[in-house]
């Protein structure tokens, strides 16, 4: 059979995503998803499209969400590009951006995603070791050859960056592109889009997966000046699919008509962020200041392994990650209050 495989599909690193286990007993607090159901509005939103257009074709040109995310974003719908999910989003980026010979740069404690783009569309890449307290050095990502993307704030860090030392990275990489993937962003103080009016080099992407509950709708964005955009849907269209179906664009629609659920939503997440983190400190853990819809936490006495291991024995699922940077912490989606005092509990009797 592999004689039929072409080198990249042989050579292509697959990425490894956190388990998704479909069973209703398991407290999931490993990828990151929101504990609050979408709206009613939205639900209502993509039922009404079930009810009627399914036989018809999608927009290509996805101009009514676009229109209202415009408004929502104050930008014109020129600034922006939709696509299923930020991750499709993202892997057109590196298309359209960077390029096989050019040297882009990213952090080494990084969301997992980027080398393996990089590794499929052969571009070079140099992994700019993070500081020891895990925030990123500004000036390591000045000039690159070929490119910059780091997400603000961080994955699996939950640290962000400030605005201004994300102006300076873009300032000071005036011949390339500068991806910011702000997928938790919502749940920061600050976010880059203000950003675009004044540098045509900075491309900022977007999910509703996370703040907005749709997960499984697959509706991820870019924003950024006209040029980048065009460039984004030249990649779309030469490829001829990537084309978002009715029910997501509607709901899309509807989740961005309906922000205030969202807000209310996101408040929720951060008030629990924050008395999990002191119930966690009082445990003895250290926990970095998260500014995500998680927290990356670590205790003196216990491997993050046996802890990641003994949760899930109680089904409950956490994140630890192999590489030996980061190995001693475990990642914990935030939940509701209600399963966050499920997960102390039990970390209490393992502990
Ligand atoms: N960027 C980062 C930093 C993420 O953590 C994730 C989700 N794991 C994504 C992008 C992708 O999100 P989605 O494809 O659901 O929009």
């Amino acid at each position: 059979m592999s004689k039929f495989w072409s080198n990249l599909a042989k050579q292509a690193t697959p990425y490894v995503p956190g388990e998704q286990i479909d069973d209703e007993e398991i407290l999931k607090l490993n990828t990151n998803e929101n504990p609050y159901a979408p709206s009613s509005y939205v639900l209502e939103a993509i039922s009404q499209e079930l009810g009627g257009n399914l036989r018809l074709y999608p927009s290509p040109t996805v101009d009514q969400l676009r229109e209202v995310m415009g408004e929502y974003y104050q930008l014109e719908k020129e600034c922006i590009f939709v696509g299923n999910g930020s991750d499709e989003v993202l892997a057109l980026s590196f298309m359209a951006f960077f390029n096989p010979g050019q040297m882009i740069r990213f952090p080494n404690i990084t969301y997992s995603f980027y080398p393996v783009y990089a590794q499929q569309f052969q571009i070079p890449y140099e992994e700019v070791p993070i500081k020891d307290d895990f925030t990123l050095n500004p000036i390591d990502f000045y000039e690159s050859e070929g490119g910059v993307i780091f997400p603000n704030p961080n994955a699996p860090t939950s640290l962000a960056l400030p605005i201004e030392e994300v102006e300076n990275i873009v300032k000071n990489n005036p011949n390339n592109v500068v991806i910011i993937d702000e997928a938790y962003v919502d749940f920061a103080k600050q976010t880059a889009v203000p950003l675009i009016k004044k540098y045509p080099n900075i491309l900022i992407v977007q999910t509703t997966s996370k703040s907005r509950s749709l997960a499984g709708l697959r509706v991820g964005y870019a924003l950024g000046n006209p040029n980048l955009i065009q460039a984004l849907n030249r990649m779309k269209d030469s490829f001829n699919s990537y084309t978002m179906d009715r029910l997501a664009i509607a709901g899309a629609i509807a989740s961005f008509q309906d922000d205030l659920t969202i807000k209310e939503n996101v408040t929720k997440i951060i008030n629990t962020r924050k008395w999990v983190t002191e119930a966690l400190r009082e445990l003895g853990f250290q926990v970095l200041p998260s500014e995500t819809n998680f927290i990356f936490a670590t205790h003196p006495k216990y491997l993050a392994k046996t802890l990641y291991e003994r949760l899930k024995q109680a089904k409950i699922l956490t994140r630890h990650f192999p590489n030996p940077l980061i190995s001693h912490y475990l990642r914990v989606s935030i939940g509701t209050n209600q399963e966050m005092e499920q997960f102390l509990n039990q970390l209490q009797e393992i502990m």
